[in-house]
């Protein structure tokens, strides 16, 4: 069957499709009917085009399952080159009130977020893509690429797990902080009913 008239004819039988099913449920018919439906469009080669995409997906998922993952072939299975699409900096300890403050403004912003990883560091993460990411996801000055760069090591990175998973603490937004600090300092909103007048 020719390309546009499968499009054609699995457009016009999904509407036929949701039209049949509205009519089932309308008149209590047991769902068994619409999973024939289903069947004979399937059998006719009229699919529609969601039914295949999520095929598709479940394939390339099996596909990736059956490939051995090796520090040599991870980084070209890691869709969205995690590792390269923000920045860090590393914070001082924020121990006053005034130092959450800060962080409470600089977390407000989009694409901010903090934590406080094992060792206890605190760090600042701005989510901003590296501009030599390819199109492939290769690193497309990978010659002269930074130092920082050369000394990352795909053994145990975001491919494996999410680094939020290996934090102490973790905030990615000004409601997830505010609940922090108020938990963290009893006195937390006394300064604002001061500066209030009340
Ligand atoms: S080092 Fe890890 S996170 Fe970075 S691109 Fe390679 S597999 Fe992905
Ligand atoms: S320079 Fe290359 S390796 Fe470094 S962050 Fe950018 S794309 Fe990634």
């Amino acid at each position: 069957m020719c390309a546009r008239l499968q499009a054609a004819l699995s457009k016009l039988t999904v509407g036929m499709l949701q039209w049949r099913f509205d009519a089932l449920l309308q008149a209590g018919t047991h769902r068994l009917n619409a999973t024939y439906i289903v069947a004979g469009l399937i059998l006719c080669d009229i699919v529609p085009e969601g039914i295949l995409m999520a095929n598709k997906k479940k394939k390339a998922a099996k596909a990736m399952k059956a490939i051995k993952v090796t520090p040599e072939n991870k980084c070209s299975l890691c869709t969205g080159t995690k590792c390269c699409q923000y920045i860090t900096l590393h914070i001082d300890t924020p121990r006053s009130m005034s130092d959450f403050d800060t962080l409470l403004w600089q977390v407000s912003h989009r694409n901010i977020q903090f934590y406080k990883d094992a060792d206890g560091w605190f760090m600042l993460v701005v989510e901003a893509a590296c501009e030599h990411i390819t199109e492939t996801g290769q690193c497309g000055i990978y010659e002269i690429r930074p130092m920082i760069c050369r000394g990352y090591s795909n053994d145990e990175c975001e491919f494996d797990s999410s680094a939020e998973e290996g934090f102490d603490l973790f905030f990615d937004s000004h409601q997830a902080l505010d609940d922090y600090c108020r938990k963290r300092y009893k006195k937390w909103d006394k300064r604002f009913k001061k500066l209030a007048g009340k």
